[in-house]
Protein backbone atom coordinates (compact mmCIF):
# COMPACT_ATOMS: atom_id res chain seq x y z
CA UNK A 1 0.00 0.00 0.00
CA UNK A 2 1.58 3.19 -0.86
CA UNK A 3 0.68 6.50 -2.36
CA UNK A 4 1.23 6.16 -6.00
CA UNK A 5 5.24 4.80 -5.88
CA UNK A 6 5.49 1.50 -6.42
CA UNK A 7 7.31 -0.08 -3.71
CA UNK A 8 8.92 -3.08 -4.56
CA UNK A 9 9.02 -4.62 -0.45
CA UNK A 10 11.14 -7.33 0.06
CA UNK A 11 11.11 -7.22 3.64
CA UNK A 12 11.51 -10.12 6.10
CA UNK A 13 8.72 -9.64 8.43
CA UNK A 14 6.55 -8.20 9.23
CA UNK A 15 6.11 -8.30 5.39
CA UNK A 16 4.20 -7.59 2.24
CA UNK A 17 0.22 -8.47 2.42
CA UNK A 18 -2.02 -8.67 -0.43
CA UNK A 19 -3.58 -5.65 -1.15
CA UNK A 20 -6.56 -6.82 -1.25
CA UNK A 21 -6.45 -8.08 2.49
CA UNK A 22 -4.81 -3.93 3.02
CA UNK A 23 -8.24 -2.57 1.41
CA UNK A 24 -10.75 -4.82 2.72
CA UNK A 25 -9.25 -4.59 6.71
CA UNK A 26 -9.71 -0.33 5.91
CA UNK A 27 -12.76 -0.91 4.91
CA UNK A 28 -13.64 -2.92 8.23
CA UNK A 29 -11.72 -0.08 10.24
CA UNK A 30 -14.28 2.45 8.75
CA UNK A 31 -17.61 0.23 8.46
CA UNK A 32 -17.44 -3.01 10.06
CA UNK A 33 -19.92 -6.06 8.46
CA UNK A 34 -22.39 -2.88 7.98
CA UNK A 35 -22.40 -2.46 12.28
CA UNK A 36 -21.71 1.01 11.08
CA UNK A 37 -18.81 0.46 14.25
CA UNK A 38 -14.83 0.25 13.61
CA UNK A 39 -13.99 -3.68 13.80
CA UNK A 40 -11.41 -2.18 16.23
CA UNK A 41 -14.54 -0.64 18.41
CA UNK A 42 -16.93 -3.95 18.73
CA UNK A 43 -16.89 -6.95 21.06
CA UNK A 44 -14.43 -9.93 19.91
CA UNK A 45 -17.87 -12.38 21.07
CA UNK A 46 -19.74 -9.68 18.69
CA UNK A 47 -21.43 -12.09 16.13
CA UNK A 48 -19.78 -10.85 13.05
CA UNK A 49 -16.48 -10.96 14.83
CA UNK A 50 -17.09 -14.31 15.89
CA UNK A 51 -18.05 -15.21 12.21
CA UNK A 52 -15.07 -13.85 11.23
CA UNK A 53 -12.86 -16.20 13.50
CA UNK A 54 -14.56 -19.37 12.56
CA UNK A 55 -14.22 -18.27 8.68
CA UNK A 56 -10.63 -17.81 9.79
CA UNK A 57 -10.13 -20.93 11.38
CA UNK A 58 -12.35 -22.82 8.37
CA UNK A 59 -9.70 -20.73 5.95
CA UNK A 60 -6.61 -22.20 7.98
CA UNK A 61 -7.87 -25.95 7.90
CA UNK A 62 -9.58 -25.57 3.89
CA UNK A 63 -5.70 -24.08 2.94
CA UNK A 64 -4.01 -26.93 4.94
CA UNK A 65 -5.98 -29.62 3.75
CA UNK A 66 -7.03 -30.45 7.74
CA UNK A 67 -10.02 -32.61 8.80
CA UNK A 68 -11.91 -31.55 12.29
CA UNK A 69 -9.02 -34.06 13.96
CA UNK A 70 -7.03 -30.73 14.09
CA UNK A 71 -8.07 -27.53 16.42
CA UNK A 72 -7.03 -24.08 14.42
CA UNK A 73 -5.80 -21.04 17.31
CA UNK A 74 -4.96 -17.38 17.73
CA UNK A 75 -2.83 -16.90 19.99
CA UNK A 76 -0.34 -14.28 21.29
CA UNK A 77 3.23 -13.96 21.89
CA UNK A 78 4.87 -14.82 18.42
CA UNK A 79 6.15 -17.98 17.57
CA UNK A 80 8.56 -17.55 20.47
CA UNK A 81 5.71 -17.75 22.87
CA UNK A 82 5.91 -21.21 21.51
CA UNK A 83 9.27 -21.74 22.08
CA UNK A 84 8.50 -22.25 26.11
CA UNK A 85 4.65 -22.99 25.63
CA UNK A 86 5.18 -26.66 23.13
CA UNK A 87 7.81 -28.05 25.76
CA UNK A 88 5.56 -26.71 29.01
CA UNK A 89 3.19 -28.71 27.76
CA UNK A 90 4.50 -31.57 25.88
CA UNK A 91 8.17 -32.24 27.49
CA UNK A 92 7.75 -34.97 29.64
CA UNK A 93 10.77 -36.33 29.66
CA UNK A 94 13.54 -35.92 26.40
CA UNK A 95 12.56 -34.21 23.07
CA UNK A 96 14.61 -34.79 19.89
CA UNK A 97 15.11 -31.11 18.03
CA UNK A 98 16.72 -30.10 14.64
CA UNK A 99 19.11 -27.53 14.46
CA UNK A 100 19.11 -25.36 11.53
CA UNK A 101 19.29 -21.88 12.73
CA UNK A 102 18.73 -19.18 15.12
CA UNK A 103 15.19 -19.87 15.76
CA UNK A 104 15.66 -23.47 16.39
CA UNK A 105 18.48 -23.11 18.51
CA UNK A 106 16.50 -20.38 20.70
CA UNK A 107 13.84 -23.05 20.60
CA UNK A 108 16.11 -25.56 21.83
CA UNK A 109 17.16 -23.24 24.62
CA UNK A 110 13.63 -22.82 26.09
CA UNK A 111 13.08 -26.32 25.84
CA UNK A 112 15.82 -27.18 28.31
CA UNK A 113 14.01 -25.44 31.13
CA UNK A 114 11.74 -28.38 30.89
CA UNK A 115 13.41 -31.72 30.32
CA UNK A 116 16.17 -33.46 28.45
CA UNK A 117 16.55 -32.02 24.42
CA UNK A 118 18.35 -34.09 22.28
CA UNK A 119 19.70 -32.16 19.03
CA UNK A 120 20.32 -34.89 16.29
CA UNK A 121 21.46 -32.82 13.93
CA UNK A 122 23.09 -29.14 13.27
CA UNK A 123 24.35 -27.21 10.40
CA UNK A 124 25.61 -24.84 13.03
CA UNK A 125 29.13 -25.56 12.38
CA UNK A 126 28.69 -24.19 8.79
CA UNK A 127 26.63 -20.85 9.54
CA UNK A 128 23.18 -23.16 8.48
CA UNK A 129 24.00 -23.01 5.41
CA UNK A 130 22.17 -26.06 4.56
CA UNK A 131 19.99 -28.65 6.15
CA UNK A 132 21.07 -31.68 7.74
CA UNK A 133 19.68 -34.46 5.67
CA UNK A 134 20.66 -37.68 7.90
CA UNK A 135 19.37 -37.54 11.38
CA UNK A 136 18.03 -40.36 14.06
CA UNK A 137 14.92 -39.51 15.74
CA UNK A 138 14.76 -41.59 19.17
CA UNK A 139 10.87 -43.46 18.82
CA UNK A 140 10.56 -42.58 22.62
CA UNK A 141 10.83 -39.11 22.55
CA UNK A 142 7.80 -37.29 23.56
CA UNK A 143 8.15 -35.29 20.19
CA UNK A 144 10.32 -33.80 17.28
CA UNK A 145 10.38 -30.40 16.59
CA UNK A 146 11.56 -28.58 13.12
CA UNK A 147 11.87 -25.39 11.57
CA UNK A 148 10.57 -25.53 7.96
CA UNK A 149 11.82 -22.50 6.95
CA UNK A 150 15.13 -20.58 8.52
CA UNK A 151 14.35 -17.40 7.70
CA UNK A 152 17.65 -16.01 8.79
CA UNK A 153 19.97 -17.95 6.48
CA UNK A 154 17.81 -18.43 3.55
CA UNK A 155 17.28 -22.72 3.84
CA UNK A 156 14.24 -24.59 3.45
CA UNK A 157 13.19 -28.47 4.48
CA UNK A 158 12.31 -30.01 1.33
CA UNK A 159 11.09 -32.92 3.07
CA UNK A 160 10.33 -34.21 6.72
CA UNK A 161 11.03 -37.20 8.29
CA UNK A 162 8.81 -40.54 8.73
CA UNK A 163 8.00 -40.90 12.58
CA UNK A 164 6.44 -42.60 14.70
CA UNK A 165 6.78 -39.62 17.25
CA UNK A 166 4.44 -36.53 17.15
CA UNK A 167 6.48 -33.61 15.13
CA UNK A 168 6.36 -30.12 15.69
CA UNK A 169 6.76 -27.82 13.18
CA UNK A 170 7.48 -24.09 13.39
CA UNK A 171 6.20 -23.20 10.16
CA UNK A 172 6.31 -19.06 10.73
CA UNK A 173 8.10 -18.04 7.62
CA UNK A 174 6.53 -20.78 4.93
CA UNK A 175 3.03 -21.40 6.26
CA UNK A 176 0.73 -21.98 2.66
CA UNK A 177 4.05 -20.91 1.20
CA UNK A 178 3.48 -24.46 -1.00
CA UNK A 179 2.01 -28.28 -1.04
CA UNK A 180 2.61 -30.50 1.69
CA UNK A 181 0.99 -33.14 3.33
CA UNK A 182 0.43 -31.30 6.62
CA UNK A 183 -1.35 -34.63 8.23
CA UNK A 184 2.18 -35.64 9.01
CA UNK A 185 2.15 -32.80 12.05
CA UNK A 186 0.95 -33.06 15.30
CA UNK A 187 1.08 -29.36 15.64
CA UNK A 188 2.19 -26.63 13.65
CA UNK A 189 2.72 -23.00 14.21
CA UNK A 190 3.68 -19.17 12.92
CA UNK A 191 3.87 -16.01 14.09
CA UNK A 192 1.39 -14.62 11.05
CA UNK A 193 3.42 -11.45 10.65
CA UNK A 194 6.06 -13.26 7.66
CA UNK A 195 3.54 -15.33 5.35
CA UNK A 196 0.09 -15.12 6.69
CA UNK A 197 -0.61 -11.45 7.84
CA UNK A 198 -0.19 -8.73 10.75
CA UNK A 199 1.89 -8.83 13.55
CA UNK A 200 0.52 -9.35 16.76
CA UNK A 201 -1.24 -13.55 15.59
CA UNK A 202 0.22 -16.89 16.26
CA UNK A 203 -1.03 -19.79 14.54
CA UNK A 204 -1.55 -23.10 16.12
CA UNK A 205 -3.15 -25.71 14.62
CA UNK A 206 -2.97 -28.90 16.55
CA UNK A 207 -3.89 -32.32 16.15
CA UNK A 208 -6.45 -32.73 18.87
CA UNK A 209 -4.88 -35.99 20.36
CA UNK A 210 -2.15 -34.13 21.54
CA UNK A 211 -4.40 -32.57 24.69
CA UNK A 212 -3.89 -36.40 26.09
CA UNK A 213 0.06 -36.02 26.14
CA UNK A 214 0.10 -32.82 27.98
CA UNK A 215 2.84 -33.13 30.92
CA UNK A 216 2.18 -33.74 34.26
CA UNK A 217 2.90 -30.56 36.03
CA UNK A 218 0.96 -27.01 36.54
CA UNK A 219 0.41 -25.30 33.55
CA UNK A 220 -1.15 -21.30 33.82
CA UNK A 221 -4.45 -21.23 31.96
CA UNK A 222 -3.66 -18.83 29.02
CA UNK A 223 -0.33 -21.31 28.20
CA UNK A 224 -2.99 -24.38 27.89
CA UNK A 225 -3.53 -25.22 23.98
CA UNK A 226 -6.80 -27.18 25.24
CA UNK A 227 -8.46 -24.51 27.06
CA UNK A 228 -7.87 -21.90 23.82
CA UNK A 229 -9.94 -24.65 21.45
CA UNK A 230 -12.27 -25.14 23.75
CA UNK A 231 -13.53 -21.99 24.12
CA UNK A 232 -12.80 -21.27 20.62
CA UNK A 233 -9.70 -19.12 20.77
CA UNK A 234 -11.63 -16.65 22.70
CA UNK A 235 -10.39 -17.82 26.27
CA UNK A 236 -9.63 -13.89 26.40
CA UNK A 237 -9.68 -11.31 24.44
CA UNK A 238 -7.92 -12.60 21.21
CA UNK A 239 -5.44 -10.31 18.68
CA UNK A 240 -8.79 -9.27 17.02
CA UNK A 241 -7.48 -7.24 14.16
CA UNK A 242 -4.45 -8.99 13.43
CA UNK A 243 -6.91 -11.94 13.10
CA UNK A 244 -9.45 -10.60 10.68
CA UNK A 245 -5.81 -8.94 8.20
CA UNK A 246 -4.88 -12.57 8.40
CA UNK A 247 -8.62 -13.78 7.50
CA UNK A 248 -8.32 -11.33 4.63
CA UNK A 249 -5.03 -12.31 3.20
CA UNK A 250 -5.94 -15.89 3.76
CA UNK A 251 -8.78 -15.56 1.09
CA UNK A 252 -6.62 -13.65 -1.19
CA UNK A 253 -4.54 -17.18 -0.93
CA UNK A 254 -7.26 -19.19 -1.85
CA UNK A 255 -8.63 -17.17 -4.52
CA UNK A 256 -5.48 -17.27 -6.04
CA UNK A 257 -5.02 -21.30 -6.22
CA UNK A 258 -4.64 -21.88 -2.77
CA UNK A 259 -0.98 -23.18 -1.60
CA UNK A 260 -1.03 -24.89 -5.48
CA UNK A 261 -1.40 -21.75 -6.83
CA UNK A 262 1.03 -20.06 -4.54
CA UNK A 263 3.88 -22.95 -5.15
CA UNK A 264 3.78 -22.11 -8.22
CA UNK A 265 4.22 -18.23 -7.90
CA UNK A 266 6.63 -18.82 -4.85
CA UNK A 267 8.86 -21.24 -7.55
CA UNK A 268 8.63 -18.57 -10.43
CA UNK A 269 10.13 -15.88 -7.90
CA UNK A 270 12.88 -17.91 -6.35
CA UNK A 271 14.13 -19.93 -9.85
CA UNK A 272 14.35 -16.37 -11.29
CA UNK A 273 16.12 -14.82 -8.65
CA UNK A 274 18.48 -17.77 -8.06
CA UNK A 275 18.81 -18.03 -11.72
CA UNK A 276 20.19 -14.47 -12.08
CA UNK A 277 22.54 -14.57 -8.87
CA UNK A 278 24.06 -18.01 -10.34
CA UNK A 279 24.85 -16.07 -13.21
CA UNK A 280 26.23 -13.05 -11.96
CA UNK A 281 30.45 -12.71 -11.85
CA UNK A 282 29.35 -10.74 -8.58
CA UNK A 283 27.42 -12.49 -6.58
CA UNK A 284 27.09 -15.80 -5.06
CA UNK A 285 24.56 -17.17 -2.77
CA UNK A 286 25.11 -18.11 0.65
CA UNK A 287 23.02 -21.33 1.44
CA UNK A 288 23.95 -24.57 -0.37
CA UNK A 289 21.97 -24.92 -3.32
CA UNK A 290 19.65 -28.00 -2.47
CA UNK A 291 18.58 -26.00 0.45
CA UNK A 292 18.09 -22.67 -0.87
CA UNK A 293 14.79 -21.58 0.62
CA UNK A 294 11.97 -20.42 -1.45
CA UNK A 295 10.51 -17.75 0.91
CA UNK A 296 14.52 -15.62 1.61
CA UNK A 297 16.84 -15.75 -1.02
CA UNK A 298 20.34 -14.70 1.24
CA UNK A 299 23.41 -13.36 -1.44
CA UNK A 300 26.26 -11.61 -0.96
CA UNK A 301 28.95 -9.90 -3.06
CA UNK A 302 32.36 -12.07 -3.64
CA UNK A 303 34.64 -10.60 -1.68
CA UNK A 304 36.50 -9.19 -4.46
CA UNK A 305 33.60 -7.09 -5.44
CA UNK A 306 32.04 -5.92 -1.81
CA UNK A 307 33.57 -2.25 -3.25
CA UNK A 308 30.76 -2.54 -5.45
CA UNK A 309 28.13 -2.60 -2.47
CA UNK A 310 27.72 1.06 -2.71
CA UNK A 311 26.19 1.08 -6.16
CA UNK A 312 24.12 -1.78 -5.97
CA UNK A 313 22.88 0.00 -3.31
CA UNK A 314 21.88 3.01 -4.82
CA UNK A 315 20.72 1.27 -8.09
CA UNK A 316 18.20 -0.30 -5.25
CA UNK A 317 17.12 2.38 -3.83
CA UNK A 318 16.72 4.49 -7.07
CA UNK A 319 14.25 1.38 -8.13
CA UNK A 320 12.27 1.46 -4.76
CA UNK A 321 13.43 -1.71 -4.05
CA UNK A 322 12.85 -1.49 -0.27
CA UNK A 323 14.06 -4.03 2.69
CA UNK A 324 16.72 -6.39 1.13
CA UNK A 325 19.22 -5.96 3.75
CA UNK A 326 20.80 -9.04 5.03
CA UNK A 327 20.50 -9.91 8.97
CA UNK A 328 23.42 -9.19 10.18
CA UNK A 329 24.16 -12.70 11.18
CA UNK A 330 24.86 -13.63 6.91
CA UNK A 331 25.46 -9.89 5.73
CA UNK A 332 24.58 -9.21 2.80
CA UNK A 333 21.21 -9.36 1.32
CA UNK A 334 18.07 -11.29 1.98
CA UNK A 335 15.33 -11.06 -0.76
CA UNK A 336 12.14 -12.15 1.04
CA UNK A 337 9.76 -13.70 -1.49
CA UNK A 338 6.67 -14.00 0.28
CA UNK A 339 2.82 -15.04 -1.32
CA UNK A 340 2.22 -11.77 -1.86
CA UNK A 341 5.40 -10.46 -3.29
CA UNK A 342 4.71 -10.50 -7.44
CA UNK A 343 6.88 -11.51 -9.55
CA UNK A 344 7.49 -7.91 -11.01
CA UNK A 345 9.40 -6.92 -7.88
CA UNK A 346 11.65 -10.12 -8.26
CA UNK A 347 11.72 -8.64 -12.03
CA UNK A 348 12.82 -5.07 -11.01
CA UNK A 349 15.84 -6.82 -8.80
CA UNK A 350 17.04 -9.18 -11.36
CA UNK A 351 17.21 -6.82 -13.94
CA UNK A 352 19.52 -4.67 -11.27
CA UNK A 353 21.12 -7.82 -11.01
CA UNK A 354 21.59 -8.24 -14.80
CA UNK A 355 22.77 -4.90 -15.85
CA UNK A 356 25.67 -4.65 -12.83
CA UNK A 357 26.82 -7.51 -15.21
CA UNK A 358 27.00 -4.99 -18.38
C1 LIG B 1 10.29 -14.56 12.87
C2 LIG B 1 10.38 -15.97 13.27
C3 LIG B 1 10.17 -16.37 14.62
C4 LIG B 1 9.89 -15.39 15.71
O1 LIG B 1 8.59 -14.95 15.63
P1 LIG B 1 7.98 -13.93 16.70
O2 LIG B 1 6.53 -13.93 16.30
O3 LIG B 1 8.66 -12.61 16.50
O4 LIG B 1 8.20 -14.47 18.05
C5 LIG B 1 10.23 -17.72 14.90
N1 LIG B 1 10.50 -18.63 13.96
C6 LIG B 1 10.70 -18.28 12.67
C7 LIG B 1 11.00 -19.34 11.66
C8 LIG B 1 10.66 -16.95 12.30
O5 LIG B 1 10.87 -16.58 11.02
Amino acid sequence: MNNGKKIHNFSAGPSILSEYALEKSIQDIQNFAGTGLSVLEVSHRSKPFVEVVDQAQALVKQLLGLSDDYDVLFLQGGASTQFFQVPQNFLQSKAVYLNTGTWSKKAIKEAKGFGSVVVTASSEESNFNYIPKEYHIDDDADYFHCTSNNTIFGTQMKSFPDTSVPMICDMSSDIFSKKLDFSKFHMIYAGAQKNMGPAGVTLVVIRKDMYDRVADRHIPSMLGYKLHAENGSMFNTPPVFPILVSKYNMEWVLNNGGVAGMEERNSAKANLLYNAIDHSPYFVGTAERESRSHMNACFVFKSEFENLAEKFDAACKEANISGLKGHRSVGGYRASLYNALPLESVQALVDIIENFNK
